[in-house]
Order: C-alpha cells, then sequence, then structure tokens
C-alpha cells in the first residue's frame, strides 16, 4: 500500500474529537465546564494552585505497526522524549529565536516525562508496548486505543501519559483528548512519520512538535488562533497570548499581523500555532499547571527542578519515580 502523502500544512484533530465527545458524552460536557471555569477565574487574575518544583510524567508509548518499519526503534522513542524534555523544561536551542518582545512572556512548563519503568501490576517494564496489528492504518476514531479493534488499550490514564504512535491517514499528524474526558481514550496519538527526531521521522515534521502541541492539548492547551477558522472572536483562553486569526504555517515572518493585534502580530512560533513551535507562554504554564492540580491531579510526582538530571529522559533504574528527590 502507497504511503499517503505527507501534509505540507500541520493538521490535528483534536477539536475533532472534542466536539465528538461534546455531542456524546454528558459527563464529558460537565467536565469541560468545571475545567473551563476554573480556567477562566485563571485567566482573569485569580491565583494558580501550582505543584511545587517539577512534575514528572510516567509515559508508555504504544507502538501500533503493521509493516516491519513501522515498529519504530528504542533510539527513536528516546528521541521523542528527550524533545517533550526539552520544550517543556525550555532547553530547546530554537527558544533563541522567539522574537525579543516575546521573549519575557515564554516560560518554564516544570514538566518532566519519562519512559514508565513499572508496569501497572508493579512489574518492571521499559515503558513501551509492541502491537502487531491487522490494521493498516488509523484515522481520529480511537480505533488505535483499543486492543479490540486493532490498536492497544491504554494503561491506567491517571497513573500513565498515554501515547500511541501508529499510522494515520488522510495526512492527520495527531490529536490529543483534552482533560474530563473518557478514561478509556485519554492520551495522546502520533503518526509515525510525526514522532521523533529519527527513523520514521520525515521532514518538515521531524522535529518531535507534533508531540510536544499534542501533550500541551492534553494538559488542556486551546490553539492559540482560538479554533474559529480564521475569525477574530475565537479564544485559546490565555490572557498573554496575542488575538490572532487563523493558523500560522510553514516559517512565517515576525511580524505576522491578524485581527488588529500589530505591531508585534502573532505569536505564531507558539508550541500552540502550527508553525515555528518554538515556546509556551506564561498564562499557558499556568493553564497547564491548573490541570495538573485539577483533572490531572493523580499523574505524576513531584521533583527537583534543579536535579542535575532534571532535562534527561530516563528515570535512575534504582530509583523510582518520586521516590527519593522530592
Ligand atoms: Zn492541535
Amino acid at each position: 500500500m502507497a504511503d499517503d502523502p505527507l501534509p505540507q500544512r500541520r493538521t490535528c484533530a483534536t477539536m475533532a474529537l472534542h466536539h465528538r465527545l461534546l455531542d456524546t458524552s454528558p459527563p464529558y460536557v460537565e467536565a469541560r465546564d468545571r475545567i473551563e471555569d476554573q480556567a477562566f477565574r485563571i485567566e482573569h487574575g485569580a491565583r494558580v494552585v501550582e505543584r511545587p518544583g517539577c512534575t514528572l510524567i510516567p509515559v508508555v508509548v504504544h507502538v501500533i505497526w503493521n509493516s516491519a518499519e513501522h515498529n519504530i526503534s528504542r533510539g527513536q522513542i528516546d528521541g521523542q522524549i528527550e524533545v517533550l524534555n526539552r520544550d517543556f523544561r525550555m532547553r530547546n536551542a530554537d527558544l533563541a529565536d522567539v522574537p525579543e518582545v516575546f521573549a519575557p512572556i515564554a516560560a518554564d512548563a516544570r514538566i518532566r516525562f519519562a519512559l514508565a519503568d513499572t508496569d501497572p501490576d508493579g512489574d518492571p517494564t521499559d515503558g513501551i508496548v509492541r502491537v502487531r496489528s491487522t490494521r493498516a492504518d488509523f484515522d481520529s476514531g480511537d480505533a488505535i486505543k483499543s486492543d479490540a479493534a486493532g490498536g492497544s488499550s491504554p494503561w491506567p490514564t491517571d497513573r500513565y501519559l498515554n501515547i500511541w504512535v501508529g499510522r494515520l491517514r488522510g495526512g492527520l499528524l495527531g490529536y490529543a483528548q483534552f482533560p474530563g474526558g473518557p478514561a478509556a481514550t485519554d492520551g495522546v496519538v502520533v503518526t509515525t512519520s510525526a514522532f521523533g527526531t529519527t527513523g520514521t521521522a520525515t521532514a518538515p515534521f521531524d522535529r518531535g512538535r507534533t508531540a510536544t502541541h499534542e501533550v500541551g492539548h492534553w494538559l488542556d492547551l486551546r490553539h492559540i488562533w482560538g479554533d474559529d477558522g480564521d475569525g477574530c472572536s475565537g479564544s485559546d483562553f490565555v490572557a498573554d497570548t496575542p488575538n490572532q486569526g487563523g493558523p500560522n504555517y510553514g516559517v512565517p515572518t515576525f511580524p505576522t499581523i491578524s485581527c488588529s493585534n500589530g505591531p508585534n502580530g502573532d505569536m505564531f512560533m507558539n508550541y500552540l500555532d502550527d508553525a515555528a513551535m518554538v515556546m509556551f507562554t506564561a498564562g499557558q504554564v499556568a493553564r497547564m499547571q491548573a490541570a495538573l492540580t485539577g483533572p490531572r491531579a493523580a499523574l505524576g510526582s513531584t521533583v527537583d527542578c534543579n536535579d542535575p538530571e532534571a532535562g534527561a529522559y530516563r528515570v535512575r533504574d534504582t530509583d523510582p519515580p518520586g521516590s527519593g528527590d522530592n
């Protein structure tokens, strides 16, 4: 079977899943109301209850493959975890590309990620589940998240960030489920050609940023342009991101003006736009931290941000998450 051509533009189905759940799951509607109320108060100046220090989140990566070249290597997975650790700690080298006017707003999300070293039964694991599927590819319908449908069912979503890597059709790069949704489908999906930086990762989506963007959604971040097409009335409910028309793609130049947001224009270099993807803002970090003390409070453990291994992706073998350094 021929591979679908990669899209020229970034495509994310997070809002499609969001609307599907709003239409089908009354508990999701209620949970989202509560979460957005809290986020609204934070956007309008309420103090965020934040976790102290950094939060270490155990990750399980489900690799769903049909032909052997899509059974990606451990090295490719490690490379993706490393990108997440740089991006969520403001240690990415391309942070230097942020225009001077936006640099003071860039913020450290204080989140670390590590492949889980303990499985749901308490046994040692490498944090990777490999499933040979009879399905050649998947869409945003969530079959990839189910053993019965040819994918792989999640590990407990209140203890692990589940990331599914498989071939998505139709040029879809990935999608995430916002907090407040059903446990059976909670997590992040990334297509094989946009995961990590090596192996099957293919330019221009070979910088690991699809996962950064989708994990941002999983921690409750909205698209920076407000998901109203090219209009100026939609919002990401974050005060320090400029109001912006539609998404930006490719390599925009500064300033890119829309919705009367001059002189500085769109923050097209934000991870939640679709272009340069090098920074979160302080307001976005507040929203993610609110998710970590709210709907995702059970997840992860507190660790010392100044630990010399704070940017490392490996959890020390003899020292499970949260056991000694908080
Ligand atoms: Zn998105």
